[in-house]
């Protein structure tokens, strides 16, 4: 999701990578969940988000957007995000007790946060919002630790690939009329979200293959609008 900000005054000025040190860590989230609530429709899903979660929920893509799960238009692209309920726009998966119910399968966007990222010349460098969360005494920790993702070097890579991708979708959406707009969105989310992955074979390179494939039709969908 792109955002016309300055970073300098949202982050603390600094870029890190996966080894370096960075002032996040909030004591486990003891009593806070705000950033659970409240948050629209910013916490968008990619694709390795919603293979976990069909995964570890043993649901289809389509049961998800029956209730936790909604779809909107980023940057001109259909994709799904998190869909928070209720007076206090809650997100579905926070329980009673203001907990994450599926903590170790939570959305990319829950483990960066309150982390952003920025992305540069074909990759991306990780910042800190500071002013997105506002737990005290904030202590300092790795942020391949805060990030807390299995095999994240692939995971890395699968992010810098994916957002470029949606890069490549946009510049052809500029282009392109009301209908080819609906057809890009229907090929993202039926090639990436709706269709089955193989369990038995590598989910990177699974998406890897749809990447590299998704961008040739692209190339071919711009060609001839
Ligand atoms: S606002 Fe900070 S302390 Fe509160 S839940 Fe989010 S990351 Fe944790
Ligand atoms: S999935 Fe978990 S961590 Fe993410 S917003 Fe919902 S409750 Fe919070």
């Amino acid at each position: 999701m792109k955002r016309n900000v300055n970073i300098n005054e949202i982050s603390d000025g600094k870029l890190y990578g996966l080894n370096d040190m960075v002032k996040a860590g909030c004591d486990g989230c003891r009593d806070c969940s705000a950033c659970c609530q409240g948050m629209g429709k910013t916490v968008v899903l990619d694709p390795i988000d919603i293979y976990r979660l069909t995964s570890n929920l043993a649901c289809t893509f389509e049961q998800l957007l029956s209730d936790k799960v909604e779809l909107n238009v980023v940057d001109g692209i259909v994709l799904p995000n998190l869909k928070m309920d209720g007076s206090s726009e809650k997100c579905r998966f926070l329980n009673e007790e203001g907990r994450c119910s599926i903590h170790s399968f939570r959305p990319g966007i829950c483990r960066l946060f309150p982390l952003g990222r920025i992305y540069e010349d074909g990759s991306f460098k990780y910042f800190l919002q500071v002013n997105e969360c506002s737990k005290k005494n904030k202590t300092k920790v790795k942020v391949k630790n805060w990030i807390d993702t299995p095999d994240i070097k692939e995971y890395e890579k699968f992010v810098t690939d994916w957002h470029y991708m949606l890069k490549s979708l946009e510049s052809v959406l500029e282009v392109s009329d009301e209908a080819v707009a609906r057809q890009i969105s229907m090929y993202v989310l039926s090639e990436f979200y709706m269709e089955p992955y193989n369990d038995s074979l590598p989910i990177y390179a699974q998406l890897d293959e749809k990447i590299k494939k998704a961008l040739h039709t692209i190339c071919f969908v711009g060609q001839k609008s």
